[in-house]
């Protein structure tokens, strides 16, 4: 069977969280001062997650792994095998500094690995690719792919972390053969949304109409695709800048909970996500929303009626189900 479908004792909670600084994208300037704040927001998330008992997912850049990197024979990671898309000038590594933590933090995170293993309420590294390559676009061949999932494993390992759960950067999936031939046990697909099919351009617009709206966030089903599960997403805690700049920070958090209760009432995921960088837009304003939906994780969770599980678990658990 290609797809298979489980139904669960009671809803989980998870969350994921997209660790990639300046990797994401590839050094936008505008978004440095984000990057700048991100490791000050991290240290208060672990905070939270040791006040409400929350683990969450952090799928790392596995070149956050590093605390300085160089050359060798003048090519910056020789032993990845670089894609090739149309819209690449140069170097796919022409971006790294090839530096150190010190002098180019935004590109090196060794002490955010640190800083999350050493959360009281264990958290999960998860893989985001190892210099976050676009997978599910053309020019990311399955090789390219194998290379950086290589890599990332075995700097992983020297943190004593293994590898099992991945999400695509930009959510653009492919080679799902290539990720489970990595051992991974799971990824998280993209978001379950009426606007999931629209063109690109319509969906940012439906995706604010559906944030304006608080129309409530989907309650979602694993699904065993290729012998790997998809734990998709239900909702993107959105960002304080753009279009969602006068978003109220309770939208955010009344879509949550409505996609929470749904978890609970009908046994689903509520897979809630971010980066890290997007709560600098407004730390405090967002961090204390995220706050209101964690404790209303845990009204459910002391009644027994949910669980927070990070994808890892939530994968070995479907597992030992089958
Ligand atoms: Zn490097
Ligand atoms: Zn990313």
């Amino acid at each position: 069977m290609d797809e298979q479908e489980i139904k669960l004792p009671k809803g989980i909670f998870i969350l994921s969280l997209d660790m990639e600084l300046a990797w994401g994208t590839r050094g936008e300037k505008k978004l440095m001062g984000h990057y700048a704040k991100e490791r000050q927001i991290i240290d208060s998330l672990l905070f939270l997650f040791e006040k409400y008992r929350i683990k969450a997912t952090w799928a790392m850049v596995g070149h956050l792994f590093l605390d300085n990197c160089r050359p060798i024979n003048g090519v910056n990671h020789p032993e990845i095998v670089r894609p090739n898309y149309k819209w690449l000038k140069g170097d796919w590594f022409d971006i790294d500094p090839a530096s150190n933590i010190e002098k180019t933090p935004e590109w090196y995170g060794k002490d955010i690995v640190y800083k999350i293993l050493n959360c009281r309420v264990a958290q999960e590294i998860g893989c985001h690719t190892f210099s976050h390559i676009i997978v599910g676009e053309p020019g990311c061949a399955a090789d390219a792919f194998d290379s950086e999932l290589k890599v990332c494993r075995n700097l992983a390992w020297q943190q004593g972390v293994g590898l099992k759960s991945f999400v695509f950067p930009k959510n653009m999936i492919g080679h799902l053969k290539t990720l489970k031939e990595n051992n991974f046990l799971c990824f998280r697909g993209v978001n379950k949304n009426w606007y999931k099919y629209f063109p690109e351009k319509l969906k940012m617009i439906a995706h604010a109409i559906d944030n304006y709206f608080i129309l409530p966030a989907s309650a979602v089903s694993p699904i065993k695709e290729k012998g790997i599960w998809n734990l998709a997403g239900s909702y993107f805690y959105v960002h304080k800048s753009g279009w969602a700049r006068f978003l109220p920070v309770s939208f955010r958090v009344a879509k949550s909970k409505a996609g929470i209760k749904k978890a609970v009432q009908q046994c689903k995921v509520f897979h809630l996500w971010f980066h890290p960088f997007n709560l600098a837009s407004s730390p405090e304003e967002l961090l204390a929303g995220l706050e209101k939906i964690f404790a209303y994780v845990n009204s459910w969770r002391q009644k027994g009626m949910l669980d927070n599980f990070t994808m890892g678990e939530t994968a070995e658990y479907l597992n030992s189900q089958i």
